[in-house]
């Protein structure tokens, strides 16, 4: 479960602060596919980036899983967010000379498993998504949506509580974030909570909860908005 109480987050540069989050409020259930929505630069990449532990807040109570973070060292920090947290991006954030096997190797040799425990979790994770006969490819040999199934894998391969997407179709065509979504719902229904970002009502709407930020805090609706949602 992911609780944040009156989370705050400024921005400062030397002549603006940006309130980027104000006293933002959200728990999600462990299990549940939430989508987030709301205009740009209304703070849904910083509530991402801050729950996903690549960010720090400036003040509230943030706890994940019952473990409060706001008084863990950097490397506890690291250390939760490496075994809870999976990231998916917009850009894929693929390496581009390295074939989608190794791609999906990348973070579990950064976290020093070995070999026999790499290789499982990767054939499993290009398993799950479709990618197991393409692993000697290179990113710029595979579709859009496949890069994209390449990069959940890589997420997926970390063995994650909690997939945290920033718009994962954003550069997609609507075919293939179809796919990409029907994938997502597939690993939520495993267990995985997933928090997504995105701009598509569409994509929103069949999330089990859709909540939208506006002005760095959760707006106050009932039901989903696709007009509010669009913008
Ligand atoms: P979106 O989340 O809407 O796709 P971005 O997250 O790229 O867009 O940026 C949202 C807003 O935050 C933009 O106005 C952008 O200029 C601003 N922004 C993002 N990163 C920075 C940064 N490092 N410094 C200053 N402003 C930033
Ligand atoms: P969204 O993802 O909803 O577009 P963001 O979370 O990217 O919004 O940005 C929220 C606000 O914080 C915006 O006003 C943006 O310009 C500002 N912001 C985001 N990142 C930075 C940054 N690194 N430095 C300064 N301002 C930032």
């Amino acid at each position: 479960m992911l609780q944040m109480d009156n989370i705050s987050k400024v921005y400062r540069t030397e002549t603006v602060a940006t309130h980027a989050l104000r006293d933002f409020n959200l728990h999600v259930q462990s299990g549940e596919f939430v989508s987030v929505t709301g205009p740009s630069g209304a703070g849904k990449t910083t509530f991402l980036n801050i729950a996903g532990l690549l960010e720090q807040f400036d003040s509230g109570r943030y706890m994940l899983d019952g473990i409060s973070v706001s008084g863990l060292s950097d490397s506890a920090r690291s250390k939760l967010r490496n075994e809870k947290i999976g990231f998916i991006f917009q850009g894929f954030n693929l390496i581009p000379d390295l074939n989608i096997y190794d791609n999906v190797d990348v973070p579990l040799r950064y976290r020093g498993f070995g070999r026999k425990e790499r290789q499982r979790r990767i054939d499993k994770a290009l398993e799950q998504v479709g990618l197991a006969a393409r692993q000697k490819h290179l990113p710029s040999q595979l579709s859009g949506g496949q890069q994209q199934r390449a990069a959940i894998a890589r997420a997926l391969a970390g063995e994650p509580a909690f997939l945290l997407a920033d718009e994962p179709t954003g550069n997609l065509d609507s075919i293939m974030a179809r796919q990409v979504m029907e994938l997502l719902e597939q690993i939520n229904s495993q267990g995985t909570t997933i928090i997504m970002v995105t701009h598509d009502p569409d994509l929103a709407r069949r999330a089990q909860r859709n909540i939208q930020i506006v002005d760095g805090e959760v707006a106050d609706f009932h039901g989903f908005n696709a007009t509010a949602a669009a913008v």
